[in-house]
């Protein structure tokens, strides 16, 4: 996911060039799983740097967070930030770090590298529940049995909150009398 932008540093503000990404072995799990990235990613000249804007499609092995079956999560990636040189693309001079350490820097050999981004987008792109489908029946809280595949024996009234509202009501019919 790195650029080199030394042309486009050298161009005047509104400049921007174009790409098709396709990268091969790039980090899309948090427990390090690799997999394709692909899109495209557009770069702006800005007064203070490169504003990379990209569209990037991966998919994301996770599971079904109600029946624990292994899946692929589809995630769209719509990155916008902009990239600030850390040297003089002109003098070569070293310029004044920004103030905030969360800027994304291109560094002194003018890469703009993506990685970062793409990492700290796809962590909010990734759904907190995934669901292999979304009337999973999940699994039986008693015996593990994954219900989409078969039902169990299993008694099932303290677990469906239909039932416990009919236990209520007709402990209270029991007290009423
Ligand atoms: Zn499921
Ligand atoms: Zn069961």
């Amino acid at each position: 996911m790195r650029f080199h932008v030394a042309e486009l540093l050298k161009n005047a503000i509104g400049a921007t060039s174009s790409y098709e990404v396709y990268e091969a072995d790039v980090v899309v799990t948090d427990d390090g799983s690799r997999g394709p990235v692909e899109g495209t990613l557009s770069l702006l000249r800005t007064k203070s740097g490169i504003l990379a804007r990209a569209t990037l499609r991966l998919h994301q092995p996770n599971v079904c967070s109600r029946c624990l079956t292994p899946l692929e999560v589809p995630l769209e990636l719509h990155i916008e930030e902009e990239y600030q040189p850390t040297v003089d693309i002109l003098t070569g001079a070293a310029r004044p770090r920004p103030e905030d350490p969360g800027t994304f820097l291109i560094d002194e050999h003018h890469i703009l590298d993506l990685t970062e981004a793409v990492h700290q987008y796809r962590v909010l792109a990734t759904p907190m529940q995934p669901l292999c489908r979304p009337d999973c029946a999940g699994l039986c809280p008693v015996c593990g049995q994954n219900l989409n595949d078969t039902s169990c024996a299993c008694p099932r009234d303290e677990y469906d909150p239909r039932w416990s509202a009919l236990a209520k009501l007709a402990q209270s019919d029991s007290e009423d009398n």
